[in-house]
């Protein structure tokens, strides 16, 4: 694999077309938020840590401004995490600001497939002409950061999609960091060829942050690497507090079931007003979905091949044929609203074709539901409903670099059964916070697990009261955001010169 430059200018200008679908960066539109909330799930001692870092770092990058830079605002979960974080970070009195490079389609099919090789996935290997391309739409994108982004400023470029810019963006002075969500338990040539492809440009990075310490490449200094696993928000849309009224009413009025509360299908929205559930889910065969007295389990993720949905699917047909009372949703972003997921409409194609193959019985109680994505707010607080009228949430990923619908999950006090992946198996405590299954393509050792914790309530809400504290104590905001201040102070103006 021929050692190519990334974030240089490439020979090969964009075609018309092509130049026509770029625009530019996006700033993602954002509030301030205070984390005076928190105080009621941390002691004193906690809110005052993170109180001093905010405060701490505000005045360290003394008017500076902390970026974090990736490739989409919505799907996923760097874009859930950011949503959540970059607010806070301002409502500490840092300038935090988001933005969203832009990309053409043939952009993202490539940077899909580094996605994919970096996971061990097999994937074919961009080629040189490729990966020109990848660095002319980086150069694009980089014009136009250079216009927003001033020396010292602290720049965070996150994953494959954005490590082009990281040479450029130094360049012109800026403190880069690079944040790489994704990661391999047992890195193969899938991985090392990824490496080989993007090193060039990461380790002109002055810090790598990885979810796990596994997780670093061969030839990046370890001394840059710093460890920050991501953390849910426990009062966003997606995991604030809803009662089990407004839980019904919500998938309800989203058109999965019917309701028979008479409570308004409301939360509450990020920027503290009241939203309504408005829009509706599609189901593939249209059915209505689930029946009131089904015991559900649940997966909610992008439509992407390691995740495994139509390894679920499967797992329906060879395992759950005898459980009339069960039923399996499958749920994701609507097809074609994540734009740097480009394989997610045929992953969802095949989750049909699986389905299309079940027998009757089954295809009532097997749901593939695509979450509408018109308001952010919404279908977080579909996806909070969802997972609240779970009985157990699985989380079926072949790979995962963290897994953030697992410590959602957790957070709800729901028992969550997931495969011995990445991150997932720094969250769940098998047996103690949840069940882990060894093998990721264990169908029936999936299906065992799910059914054990439908036919225990017992245990399983055990495991659910023993998720919420692990998550309290190790998984909440606070604790990433005492991370990130002390890498910005690390690499911000007024820390550099003292
Ligand atoms: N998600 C969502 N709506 C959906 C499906 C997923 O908001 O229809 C969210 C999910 O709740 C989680 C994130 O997308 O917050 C997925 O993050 P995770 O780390 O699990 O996986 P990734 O997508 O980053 O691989």
């Amino acid at each position: 694999m021929a050692d190519i430059a990334l974030g240089v200018a490439a020979d090969r200008p964009l075609s018309p077309a092509e130049d026509d679908e770029m625009t530019s960066i996006t700033a993602v539109p954002l509030d301030s938020r205070s984390i005076d909330p928190f105080h009621a799930l941390l002691s004193d001692d906690e809110q005052a840590q993170v109180e001093r870092s905010l405060a701490r770092t505000a005045a360290d990058l003394s008017g500076r401004t902390l970026w974090h830079v990736n490739s989409t605002a919505e799907g996923g979960g760097v874009a859930e995490m950011l949503s959540t974080l970059v607010p806070y970070l301002r409502g500490g009195g840092i300038d935090a600001r988001w933005a969203v490079i832009e990309g053409t389609d043939a952009f993202f099919d490539i940077t899909k497939r580094i996605h994919n090789l970096l996971h061990g996935a097999r994937a074919e290997r961009p080629s040189a002409a490729e990966m020109d391309l990848y660095a002319e739409v980086m150069a694009h994108n980089g014009e136009d950061l250079a216009d927003r982004v001033g020396p010292g400023d602290v720049v965070v470029f996150h994953d494959p999609q954005t490590a082009g810019l990281i040479p450029l963006v130094r360049a012109f002075g800026a403190r880069v960091v690079w944040q790489c969500h994704v990661g391999c338990d047992e890195p193969n040539r899938h991985t090392r060829a990824a490496w080989d492809l993007l090193r060039p440009a990461v380790r002109h990075s002055e810090r790598f942050v990885l979810t796990r310490p596994d997780y670093l490449w061969d030839g990046l200094d370890a001394d840059r690497l710093r460890i920050v696993p991501p953390t849910i928000d426990a009062f966003s849309p997606k995991n604030q507090e809803l009662s089990p009224e407004t839980t019904d009413s919500i998938l309800a009025a989203a058109g999965l079931g019917s309701d028979g509360s008479s409570h308004a299908p409301t939360f509450e929205r990020v920027d503290g007003s009241v939203g309504r559930v408005r829009h509706r889910v599609r189901c593939h065969g249209g059915h209505p979905a689930l029946r009131g007295d089904a015991k559900v389990a649940t997966q909610i993720s992008r439509w992407d091949r390691l995740k495994d949905p139509v390894g679920l699917v499967r797992m329906a047909a060879d395992h759950l044929r005898a459980r009339a009372d069960v039923d399996l949703i499958l749920a994701g972003p609507e097809i074609g609203t994540v734009t740097d997921d480009p394989e997610s409409a045929g992953v969802y194609a095949d989750c049909c074709t699986a389905w299309d193959a079940l027998e009757p019985s089954l295809r009532e109680r097997v749901h593939l539901v695509q979450v509408p994505m018109a308001d952010d707010d919404e279908n977080s607080a579909i996806v909070n409903a969802l997972q609240r009228r779970s009985d157990v949430v699985i989380q079926k990923s072949l790979v995962e670099g963290f897994g953030l619908t697992v410590a959602e999950a957790m957070w709800k006090r729901r028992p969550v059964v997931a495969s011995a992946v990445g991150g997932i198996q720094d969250q769940i405590e098998h047996g103690r916070s949840g069940l882990v299954v060894e093998d990721p393509h264990d169908l029936a050792g999936v299906a065992t697990a799910v059914l054990s914790l439908l036919d225990d309530p017992t245990a399983a809400e055990q495991l659910g009261t023993e998720a919420r504290e692990r998550v309290r104590t190790y998984f909440l905001a606070p604790r990433q955001l005492q991370q990130w201040c002390e890498l910005a102070s690390e690499l911000a103006p007024a820390a550099s010169a003292a």
